[in-house]
């Protein structure tokens, strides 16, 4: 397998020293999870795993120089290199990317920018990272896009290569729908098309996915099983991997020597004291400035304490240069002064307050020699520095005092969860953490380590990588569903050498697209065209059968020498001959439903009800999605149980729910054409045993031994058709459903293709 990891930064960065470029590690969990996970594929047997990580260099070099990098980078860190001019990575990064992007998805809109250039500069940076993967993908390549820089990317790829294996993976949180939807129409639908053009995409945890869903559902109008969507013909998924760490890295660093000198010096700096760590990139969406509020409200409630705690506080710069960032930084320093200024004393400095990055070593002393990690977000996809701290603790001890807006308290549910907001729980928090029993401690840490130790950064890879290829299994299950062009061919040849053929075909979603307003969705002149042609063929019967009322069907079908089936199979007009009812039906129980279903409408704006002759039917194409679901589960309840003694029946179709007399269905009436023709099916012969054998027999227009019979429709409606079918029938669902159709195809397009190919036109 080959890997293509697709991120904004490579996982070196390049930088200019006295005209020389030199390679730095870039920092981030991204890059060390990733490399993690690399390194462990690189020494695993697996024979001719190999990656190429595609990403931003970190800087801009003149054109003549960049062949030279290009070679460089490709060398030594197997990177490809995607060059931006400084204007458009500034529209780019610190435009859409962190002044838009970033606040919206971390709940700070008030923080977010709204420009158009930074919008069109995202796009052309993903427009670049596209151009560059192309460059090198091959065929079976695996191409895993990371983070909110490259949103676009997988839908343009996706345009230009149909057929690439796609995963994409968010690493910061995904929002609400309401929160979402402050982002410009074009924006947000861009950005799920964008993401829809993957087959998987992955969260940190359950909620985002589950908003990403929703906002596909509202935005797209697509809905999903299980988190399954159908988007553009090709099944897509959505899933959640919480990411891991590199578990024994952090659980092993202590038996290091640089780390122990490390923790020598930390042990002597602050002996006789509790140590509390916090260690962030310096960020509003951490809550910083919340916590020194939690660390304050902790010491004037607990003087006891005094100068036997201290708080290492230790910011990472980020975002540096940005205004809003030096602002923050310099509430922070004063805050700290602040703290530092009222309790401290000659012999105690309550908060040990550092500005910069932290080593490996560093870093792993620090969580080694700390009795508690403060790690209170106000808002975090999911937070690496909570897993670490718990797995630096071989010994079990220690306390994670933890927000629950970090991803990371889904999985870590034993730690002390805090809401971080006024700082008066983590005031608490500290007290109980500080005063916890050491076995305690051991027991909720051992808890925590097991999950961390047995899904780390290099599990949750693997279990990414492999949903990726069950969910292109699935596809090429689908696909096969659906029917290929030589089958397509040989149904022709069926046709052409066949003496007496029936097509039974569905009309809306079928033969036409819906719409808003059913009585918008009209036969046009080709399709008009195509059906005279075929039913002019004495050899052919052409039989519409529909939903729709009876005048609508006459109305456009009337003239033609075709069949029509209206409501489902309640009337039934054979060409030249009147309507008839299929069977003797009632109609004295509508007044009793009809009510349920206008009350229902009534609580579902843009929901209606059709009366039509026999049936009633309750629309709500028009309704919002996830209020109509609610309302027609409670609808179906309602009508069973009113209906349970009555000879009716409750069924539902595309968007519709419809009352109707029992023994009524599509495949009733398709019988009234097939007669003794369907006497190979199951159902058939459940049917003879109804008592519906003398029709069968002198079915409506005589003994019809057909020996070609097609049948297309596209919901839940037309699969009590499919069922009555003999085996030698050609049935198609239309749309990727599964269905006891032998064939799928994707949409009506394709129908009205096969329908001309019979003709002889296709
Ligand atoms: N980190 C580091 N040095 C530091 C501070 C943090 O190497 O001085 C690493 C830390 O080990 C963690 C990552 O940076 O892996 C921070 O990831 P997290 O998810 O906690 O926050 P983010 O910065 O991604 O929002």
């Amino acid at each position: 397998m080959r890997l293509l990891i697709v991120s904004n930064r490579l996982p070196v960065t390049a930088v200019e020293k006295e005209g020389e470029i030199e390679f730095r590690m870039s920092a981030g969990g991204l890059v060390s999870g990733l490399s993690a996970y690399l390194d462990s594929m690189k020494h695993s047997n697996r024979k001719a795993f190999n990656y190429v990580w595609v990403g931003w260099p970190g800087v801009d070099v003149p054109d003549a120089q960049k062949d030279k990098l290009r070679t460089k980078l490709f060398d030594e860190a197997q990177a490809l290199p995607v060059f931006m001019s400084e204007k458009v990575m500034d529209n780019f990064y610190h435009g859409f990317c962190n002044s838009t992007i970033w606040p919206i998805f971390h709940y700070f809109p008030s923080y977010a920018v709204f420009r158009d250039e930074y919008w069109n500069d995202y796009r052309a940076v993903n427009e670049a990272f596209c151009e560059a993967v192309l460059e090198i993908v091959k065929e079976g390549d695996v191409v895993w896009v990371h983070d909110y820089h490259l949103m676009c990317l997988p839908g343009l790829l996706r345009e230009k290569r149909p057929d690439l294996k796609i995963g994409f993976f968010l690493h910061i949180p995904f929002p609400s729908f309401e929160i979402f939807r402050l982002l410009p129409a074009p924006w947000r639908s861009g950005i799920l098309k964008g993401l829809l053009g993957a087959d998987l995409v992955g969260f940190h945890t359950n909620d985002y996915t589950q908003y990403f869903l929703h906002c596909v559902l509202r935005i797209l109008g697509l809905e999903h099983n299980m988190g399954q969507m159908i988007a553009d013909s090709r099944l897509v998924s959505a899933d959640t991997f919480p990411m891991g760490i590199d578990f024994n890295r952090f659980f092993k660093a202590a038996s290091d020597p640089e780390v122990q000198a490390e923790i020598r010096a930390l042990k002597i700096a602050f002996v006789g004291q509790k140590v509390v760590l916090s260690v962030d990139r310096l960020d509003y969406s951490k809550g910083i400035i919340n916590r020194l509020r939690g660390f304050e409200n902790f010491l004037q409630a607990n003087p006891a304490w005094h100068g036997k705690v201290v708080l290492v506080l230790v910011l990472v710069p980020s975002r540096v240069g940005v205004e809003q960032y030096q602002q923050m930084k310099r509430r922070i320093d004063e805050y700290v002064g602040f703290i530092n200024g009222k309790y401290g004393r000659l012999d105690w400095t309550p908060i040990s307050y550092q500005y910069k990055f932290l080593s490996f070593p560093t870093l792993a002393a620090l969580y080694a020699i700390s009795d508690l990690g403060l790690v209170t977000p106000l808002r975090d996809g999911m937070n690496l520095v909570a897993k670490e701290y718990v797995a630096s603790r071989p010994d079990g001890t220690g306390v994670l005092v933890l927000s629950e807006m970090a991803g990371a308290s889904r999985e870590l549910g034993e730690a002390l969860i805090v809401n971080p907001t006024t700082g008066g729980e983590i005031a608490d928090a500290l007290k109980m953490a500080l005063e916890m029993p050491v076995e305690e401690q051991i027991k909720r840490n051992q808890a925590m380590q097991e999950r961390l130790r047995h899904y780390d950064v290099v599990r949750w890879a693997e279990d990414f990588i492999g949903k990726l290829s069950e969910v292109r299994k699935e596809q090429d299950t689908l696909k096969a569903r659906v029917m290929k062009p030589a089958v397509r061919d040989e149904l022709a040849e069926k046709f052409r050498a066949a003496q007496r053929r029936i097509l039974l075909l569905d009309y809306d979603g079928t033969l036409v697209p819906f719409s808003k307003r059913p009585e918008a969705s009209l036969p046009g002149a080709d399709l008009m065209s195509a059906l005279k042609r075929l039913a002019s063929d004495v050899k052919t019967d052409v039989v519409i059968i529909s939903g729709r009322r009876r005048n609508a069907l006459e109305k456009w079908f009337g003239e033609l020498p075709i069949h029509l089936i209206a409501e489902h199979g309640v009337w039934i007009k054979k060409s030249k001959e009147d309507w008839r009812l299929i069977k003797p039906l009632r109609n004295d129980w509508k007044p009793q439903i009809l009510p349920i279903l206008k009350m229902s409408a009534d609580r579902l704006p843009g929901a209606f009800v059709e009366e039509k002759e026999y049936s009633l039917v309750w629309h709500y194409r028009n309704a919002d999605p996830e209020l109509a679901s609610v309302r027609e589960k409670e609808l179906i309840d309602d009508l069973v149980q009113f209906t349970a003694n009555i000879d009716l029946q409750v069924v539902c179709g595309h968007k519709i729910v419809e009352v109707k007399n029992a023994g009524v269905s599509k495949g009733n009436a398709a019988i009234e054409f097939l007669g003794a023709s369907s006497a190979t099916s199951a159902h058939f012969v459940e049917k003879l045993a109804d008592g519906l054998k003398s029709r069968l027999d002198h079915p409506a227009g005589g003994p019809a031994a057909y020996d070609f019979i097609l049948a297309v429709g596209d919901d839940t409606t037309d699969e009590d058709l499919f069922k009555v079918l003999p085996n030698m029938a050609w049935s198609i669902r239309v749309g990727l459903a599964n269905s006891r159709a032998r064939f799928n195809l994707p949409g009506h397009h394709e129908v009205f293709g096969l329908l001309q190919k019979l003709i002889g036109e296709g």
